[in-house]
């Protein structure tokens, strides 16, 4: 059995990173081949500084159960990654160091990455060829079963269509679908496309406008690091907020993500976590192509169009349902509970909105403007709330300007705990629950 098949028995998601301006091919070749195998891999080009790394750290997927580094000793100083090697084996992650046989420049980076070497689960040596680097991996050092990857199948190709068949129905009639040629087609007649392999079931004949959608929709927007480092941390907090309600339970059956979005933030969590089927999906064909791209694991989820007040799916799908900053945008939001309800086996529900009876509006195309009492009236009627948390107490309106100073740092670590507890008074409310049947 090969190394990757081996590892395949304990954990089924992988980070890969790499030195940014320095790669040697390796961790490029490296990711192809594990996601090829079915492993949801995130990757990441990294600089060599503390701040960095510490970034790389912190952008780590919380289901990411193994980081592999690429090592290349003039580019990465070696006390920065020996902080952030040990962040991640604080974080439970398993560390692979892999590194050419290229010898070291001076004697000090020799001793320092001999301190970092004896931090990591396995070295792998022989870099300049994958296979001869993945040869030398001893059988006998494995990393521990990783609690949220340990339920997935292990063994996944490309999500095909034909998996999912059967579970589909026309977003307008709710007849069973069948394929014609490149098209998903009812017994009624409804004709839906399938374009670049994803298929296009929305309820009417919605005019697919790439560029516009595009132009209204840039990826990453609100949660781009650069312009908005305030907004982004707030991200990941609720990110691995919602992470940590997930690992509290079994890992689910069946997941949707109604409402993926563009990239890949919450999506890592959710959207690839169900252990027989993951689907995911969102109204714009531009967005799930995005989605799509920026994905840990595009073999392991299927990526639909599709409307949350029309979902193509039969009754008593999934076992967990995700849907993040999705309801504001909707017109009759109860529909789409009401269609989440249906194709839901009586499963579980994390629901998320900004509180904008806090903040105020945040976005023009917000068509509803949810307060706390008005969001947990309207979620009640369809599900039995098991908590509320709140992220980030909004005490300071400008979230962006906290992260630019050490003070403003403190202060924003202070307001996302405190959020938890107070969250009629935060800016993202969380709901976590179970669909009434
Ligand atoms: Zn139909």
């Amino acid at each position: 059995m090969d190394a990757i098949a081996r590892l395949m028995t304990r954990a089924v998601s992988a980070g890969v990173i790499e030195p940014r301006e320095r790669p040697q091919h390796f961790a490029r070749g490296l990711h192809e081949l594990l996601q090829k195998r079915g492993m949801a891999v995130y990757f990441s080009s990294v600089g060599a500084s503390h701040v960095d790394l510490a970034q790389a750290v912190r952008e780590t997927p919380p289901d990411t159960a193994v980081i592999f580094i690429q090592y290349a000793p003039a580019w990465f100083g070696v006390l920065p990654l020996i902080v952030a090697v040990l962040r991640w084996r604080l974080a439970g992650r398993w560390v692979v160091l892999c590194r050419t046989r290229a010898p070291f420049d001076r004697p000090k980076q020799r001793l320092a990455y001999e301190v970092l070497r004896r931090l990591v689960g396995v070295e792998l040596v022989g870099t300049e060829s994958l296979e001869e680097a993945l040869g030398s991996w001893p059988p006998e050092r494995l990393p521990p079963a990783h609690r949220l990857a340990a339920g997935w199948r292990a063994e996944r190709g490309p999500a095909p269509l034909a998996e999912i068949l059967d579970l589909l129905r026309c977003p307008r009639c709710r007849a069973a679908l069948a394929m014609e040629g490149p098209e998903l087609v009812c017994s009624e007649g409804h004709r839906h496309p399938v374009v670049d392999g994803i298929p296009v079931l929305l309820p009417e004949r919605v005019d697919l406008e790439l560029d516009r959608h595009a132009a209204e929709h840039p990826a990453g927007d609100a949660y781009d690091a650069a312009s908005h480092p305030g907004w982004h941390e707030l991200g990941f907090h609720k990110r691995d907020l919602v992470a940590r309600l997930l690992r509290r339970a079994p890992v689910p059956r069946a997941s949707i993500d109604v409402g993926c979005g563009d990239w890949g933030l919450h999506h890592g969590i959710a959207g690839s976590i169900g252990r027989d089927l993951a689907v995911a999906g969102d109204i714009s064909l531009d967005l799930v192509r995005h989605a799509r791209g920026a994905s840990t694991a595009p073999g392991r989820i299927h990526y639909l169009v599709f409307s949350a007040e029309a979902l193509p799916f039969r009754e008593g799908v999934f076992d967990l349902t995700y849907c993040s900053e999705v309801l504001e945008h909707l017109s009759r939001p109860e529909e789409a509970l009401a269609e989440m309800r249906r194709t839901s086996d009586a499963g579980r529900a994390i629901l998320t909105i900004p509180n904008e009876a806090v903040t105020g509006k945040l976005e023009k195309d917000h068509v509803q403007t949810f307060g706390y009492e008005a969001f947990q009236a309207l979620v009640r009627r369809y599900l039995a709330v098991r908590r509320t948390l709140g992220v980030y107490l909004f005490v300071e309106q400008d979230i962006d300007a906290l992260p630019r100073t050490l003070w403003g740092r403190l202060r924003m670590a202070l307001y996302l705990r405190a959020g938890r507890f107070f969250p009629a008074r935060s800016v993202n409310v969380i709901v976590d629950g179970r669909f009434r049947s």
